[in-house]
């Protein structure tokens, strides 16, 4: 099958969270079982796009409302990733150095949207599938299937996946130039609680629908900022389809990342290498177990209550654990986390700000990650953590729910508890704690999580079904 992904994301060239991991795999792994997917996405200015050959494949203008901009598709030459890979430039909008955050993040997004669109209308031969991610790329539909312009493309068919449904890109009605002429009548279409709505949208106008994990399906249609009674609505084409995650970049017996690298054969020796480098840069110490949190700090994941889990951590359990955090987002977290540098100076540290070889260095020394998420569509940071040895103490919700069983029930390989609360995260900890004391544990249960199989094959099939049952 054809198939194009349009993505705002996709690892290595630009990633702000699990939306660029997944657009960054998933298409090799398609390709791999016989498939010919390709990635479309905007033309940041990321080092990617320096340290790699590009050629032009079509220039030509059109419109956003009455502005009339011209793009440019770039294709990298190589095919470097494992698919062919194409970036749209559009001067003023698009050429920034990071993904998200900026004031036209609207006209940015509609407009990339419309010109991939536009140089979609030109290929001689369609795809098969389109496959639009999240809410930046899930106007596309309505605007295939009733905008005038792309009449050609309308019975593509289309998939949307929600990696989050908590953003949805909603805008006012005073922009509604900004879609292409459409019969005014299909409002309702684009249309959610008074606004243009891109989710929405996305989710009425696209032949199926799938979020990335079962539970965080079934969370949805009672908690979805907004949108439950539309999940509700339009259940019947709903699925779930857990992530999965790339073995051949998150694999600690040949990460790019790391100095040291260890397999499940020379596990403990590998990680206590590891955890010594972490624990010299950051003043920790390296005879107790380490703690990490790694993720945006956002209320979704649970982030502003790690402060306080730590503190009564520290009080309740004793200076037994150190803890350290990477992660940027909420200001007001920020500042917490790392006034508690000094308050718990030897047993914790936070590094504040986004940094890959860092969280590859963390998945691979730390003993346990803790998951405080509310909300956790899928989650990768666990799935990453399981392969590098490091056991997640995590809330059962969404994806966590899915890939996480207590060590309590039978074949159990983690510490799960039921609410973001700061108790049940001290409780967590309580027990990881318990369980670094009893070495031969302890062993048993890295050697289980470093051998479950969460890889992309599983996964990158039931896309495909999906796909085909469209044919
Ligand atoms: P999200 O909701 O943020 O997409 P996921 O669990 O799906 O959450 O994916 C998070 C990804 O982003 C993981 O690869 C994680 O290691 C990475 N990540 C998150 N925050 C940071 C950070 N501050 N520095 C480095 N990597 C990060």
């Amino acid at each position: 099958m054809d198939i194009i992904h349009i993505s705002a994301e996709c690892y290595p060239v630009a990633k702000a969270g699990g939306l660029g991991d997944v657009v960054g795999s998933l298409p090799r792994f398609q390709n791999e079982l016989g498939h010919r997917s390709k990635v479309l996405m905007p033309m940041y200015r990321t080092p990617y796009l320096y340290s790699h050959d590009w050629e032009v494949v079509h220039k030509a203008s059109t419109n956003l409302g009455h502005w009339e901009f011209d793009y440019t598709v770039i294709k990298e030459k190589t095919n470097a990733q494992g698919f062919e890979l194409y970036l749209i430039d559009i001067n003023g909008l698009l050429d920034r150095e990071t993904v998200y955050g900026y004031d036209d993040d609207t006209e940015r997004f509609c407009a990339f949207q419309i010109a991939a669109l536009h140089w979609m209308n030109t290929w001689d031969k369609l795809p098969q599938v389109v496959h639009v991610h999240d809410h930046h790329a899930a106007l596309v539909p309505f605007m295939m299937q009733h905008c005038y312009a792309f009449k050609r493309l309308q019975s593509i068919p289309t998939v949307l996946t929600i990696h989050n449904a908590q953003y949805q890109g909603a805008f006012s009605w005073n922009k509604t130039l900004y879609i292409p002429q459409w019969d005014s009548w299909k409002r309702g279409l684009l249309e959610w609680k008074g606004s243009i709505n891109p989710l929405a949208s996305g989710i009425k106008c696209s032949w199926k629908v799938n979020t990335v994990s079962n539970s965080y399906l079934h969370e949805l249609s009672t908690m979805s900022n907004g949108l439950e009674q539309l999940f509700e609505y339009e259940k019947g084409k709903c699925t779930g389809i857990l992530n999965g995650i790339d073995y051949t970049v998150w694999n600690p017996a040949h990460d790019k990342y790391l100095t040291d690298h260890f397999s499940i054969l020379d596990a403990k020796a590998g990680k206590e290498k590891n955890k010594r480098i972490l624990c010299e840069r950051f003043g920790l110490d390296p005879q107790k177990p380490l703690f990490i949190f790694i993720g945006r700090l956002v209320g979704e994941k649970g982030a502003d209550l790690l402060p306080q889990a730590i503190i009564d951590s520290f009080r309740f359990i004793g200076r037994k654990m150190n803890f350290l955090v990477l992660g940027n987002g909420n200001a007001a977290t920020a500042a917490q986390l790392t006034t508690l540098q000094s308050i718990a100076q030897g047993d914790y540290n936070a590094f504040i700000g986004y940094n890959e070889t860092l969280s590859h260095l963390m998945y691979a020394g730390a003993d346990f990650l803790v998951m405080p998420s509310r909300v956790e569509p899928c989650g990768l940071n666990q799935l990453y953590a399981m392969r590098y040895g490091t056991i997640p103490v995590v809330r059962s919700t969404g994806g966590l729910k899915d890939t996480v069983i207590d060590i309590g029930e039978p074949g159990g390989y983690g510490i799960t508890y039921n609410n973001a609360t700061v108790g049940d995260i001290t409780h967590g900890i309580y027990r990881a704690v318990s369980v670094y004391k009893q070495k031969e544990v302890f062993r048993s249960i890295r050697e289980k999580i470093m051998v479950l199989d969460f890889s992309w094959h599983r996964s990158a099939e039931e896309y495909l079904s999906l796909y085909q049952s469209f044919q």
